[in-house]
């Protein structure tokens, strides 16, 4: 019987081990509970992802570029843990792709959104390139984003900064 050789890698690098990012996602126009789910189910549903673990809605107020508006439309927060082999630039991309198919517009920076998707971390990646930093250079500040963190990972650490329950501590002192 005829052998024939092995099929060529498509692509000779080894396949990325998994990491753990940390997607933030707001959300304070339209159905923003429902946005909320279905994003992180859109997450969940990408290739190269394996595992997507959901915190629970906290809210906040919106913060614009003059500081915090309570007049404006109250944010719905959550973080989720994607475990992924998707490169972050490639992540990034599919957010992007995916807020936009919530009817995201980039009008304004900081105005009202149907659904906001940043990256908090990705693994101890960091970077200080403006189209991807790490982990996002806001993060450490946010209690809408450390306190869902923490209920879903309760040793997290935001790398460079530290224990997320710290942040938070000193944040709310
Ligand atoms: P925003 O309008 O707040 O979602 O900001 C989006 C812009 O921030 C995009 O141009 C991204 O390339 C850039 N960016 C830089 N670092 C990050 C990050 N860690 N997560 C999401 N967007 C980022």
């Amino acid at each position: 019987m005829q052998r024939f050789p092995p099929m060529p890698e498509p692509d000779a690098r080894p396949p990325r081990e998994p990491s753990v990012a940390v997607v933030a996602l707001g959300s304070n126009l339209g159905d923003r509970a429902g946005t909320l789910e279905a994003a992180a189910d859109e997450i969940r549903r990408l290739p190269l992802v394996d595992e997507v673990v959901l915190s629970p809605v906290v809210r906040s107020v919106a913060v614009t570029l003059a500081g915090p508006d309570p007049s404006k439309p109250e944010y719905l927060n959550a973080v989720a843990l994607v475990r992924t082999r998707l490169a972050p630039t490639v992540l990034l991309g599919y957010l992007h792709r995916i807020e936009t198919e919530h009817g995201r517009e980039r009008r304004e920076r900081w105005g009202d959104r149907t659904l906001d998707l940043d990256i908090v971390a990705y693994g101890d990646l960091r970077s200080d390139d403006p189209r991807l930093t790490l982990p996002h250079p806001r993060a450490h500040e946010r209690d809408f984003v450390l306190e869902p963190w923490l209920q879903i990972d309760p040793d997290a650490v935001l790398p460079g900064y530290g224990r997320v329950a710290d942040l938070l501590a000193e944040l709310r002192s």
